[in-house]
């Protein structure tokens, strides 16, 4: 062992090697070169990476912009509300929301670009959690240059399509990398940051100036906001990173999207009207308001018929709390062997749940509690979810769970 880690505690002499390892395997799968990039791979999870992010770059109510909630980013970009400081992200730091647009439902880069350069944040976060098309991030690199801001990007929603090369990578354009390794990437409930090494750019006078990421950001990790790092979960990293390099990984990330684009087909084929009229990437944003249905509704009723999904805001939607839309993914799907074939009877089921549902606002008028209500007491209404929830689940047995043949 030529390296080690510096430790609170001995004996880690195997936990060092497994710990390197999974540093060297982030790496390859976002094919870096450490001369260029390092990784730390303790961060309990993509919340906390993020706080160390800020935490090591900002000082306290340094300034950061990121895409608001509603409008696809995620809590920790700096979220809160009239009322509320909502993450800590806004609590220690000063958050300014960028938006999409609220008719196309595309980031407004135009938009963003002139209060960067009212707000003059220090960091601009690219990343979101529920967008389906792929970032502009040498757009967001000029701005980020405009502002002399870094940009981080957050990338754990797309991380696997990223490793696999099906969508654009953040790293040509980014100082930070932050990620989950859950999502797409498929592995362990963990957390990464990648930063940057070498020159970052050159002063007024010719200087170079050199990143001094490295130090600060684990730093940041720990002491500063973890103790001792949950080696089970970094181990776990070691092996998904490993996964990731492979062709079938490849493959699969391939076939997430082609299955996202076609259950984005299938709905479009129902009437259903998706944000952003498509999707680039795992996901799909299904708009409601014209489906005379709510997000809380849709999710409701596909729940009780196995359909697991969430309700999300959609682009222009006024409140937060009674959102219009559904998210809905293909890479779990993926994993359990679906092709596009597939996709098409799982579309005609969301259809089949919405559209009953549909027949029970009919019922029970537009309240919330009276739907679930007439759900949970209608003979008639349990009886067709019963049955419809019979077929969702016979034709998910054809499918197994990896690793569970027999259930
Ligand atoms: C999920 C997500 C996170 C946070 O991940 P947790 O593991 O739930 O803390 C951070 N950023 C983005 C963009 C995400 O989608």
């Amino acid at each position: 062992m030529n390296k080690i880690l510096k430790r609170y505690y001995g004996g880690n002499e195997y936990i060092d090697h497994i710990e390197l390892l999974a540093q060297k395997r982030c790496l390859e799968a976002f094919h870096l070169s450490p001369d260029c990039w390092g990784c730390n791979v303790q961060p309990y999870s993509g919340s906390p990476a993020n706080l160390a992010v800020f935490t090591a770059l900002l000082e306290p109510h340094g300034r950061i912009m990121g895409l608001d909630l509603p409008d696809g980013g995620h809590l920790t970009h700096g979220f809160f509300t009239q009322n509320k400081k909502v993450s800590a992200s806004s609590i220690f730091f000063e958050s300014m929301p960028y938006k999409v647009n609220p008719k196309t439902g595309l980031i407004d880069y135009d938009k963003l670009s002139e209060m960067a350069k009212l707000f003059k944040p220090k960091v601009i976060i690219a990343g979101v959690s529920c967008y389906s098309r792929c970032l502009n991030y040498n757009r967001f690199r000029e701005i980020a240059d405009e502002n002399n801001a870094y940009l981080v990007s957050d990338m754990a929603h797309i991380a696997g399509l990223v490793s696999a090369g099906v969508i654009p990578s953040p790293f040509e354009y980014s100082d930070v990398v932050t990620t989950t390794t859950h999502k797409t990437l498929r592995g362990p409930r963990a957390g990464v940051i990648f930063y940057r090494k070498g020159v970052r750019c050159s002063s007024n006078n010719g200087e170079k100036v050199v990143y001094d990421l490295e130090s600060k950001l684990n730093q940041a990790v720990f002491p500063g906001l973890q103790g001792g790092p949950h080696n089970h979960a970094i181990a776990g990293i070691a092996a998904a990173m490993k996964q990731a390099t492979t062709s079938t990984f490849i493959m699969y990330q391939k076939q997430v999207v082609s299955n996202a684009k076609r259950l984005c087909q299938k709905l479009q084929d129902f009437g259903y009207k998706i944000s952003t009229d498509g999707t680039d990437v795992h996901m799909l944003l299904v708009d409601l308001r014209c489906s005379g249905l709510t997000g809380s509704k849709a999710e409701k009723i596909l729940e009780d018929i196995s359909i697991a999904c969430n309700k999300n805001t959609v682009p222009g939607d006024k409140s937060a709390f009674n959102p219009s839309g559904i998210r809905l993914g293909t890479p779990a799907l993926t994993t359990r062997g679906l092709k596009e074939e597939h996709i098409d009877v799982v579309a005609s089921f969301i259809h089949e749940g919405l559209q009953l549902a549909k027949e029970i606002i009919t019922l029970s008028g537009p309240k919330l509690v009276d739907f679930k209500q007439t759900m949970d007491t209608n003979a008639d209404i349990k009886e067709r979810i019963t049955k419809l929830k019979g077929k969702v689940q016979i034709f998910a047995n054809q499918f197994p769970l990896p690793g569970c043949n027999n259930y």
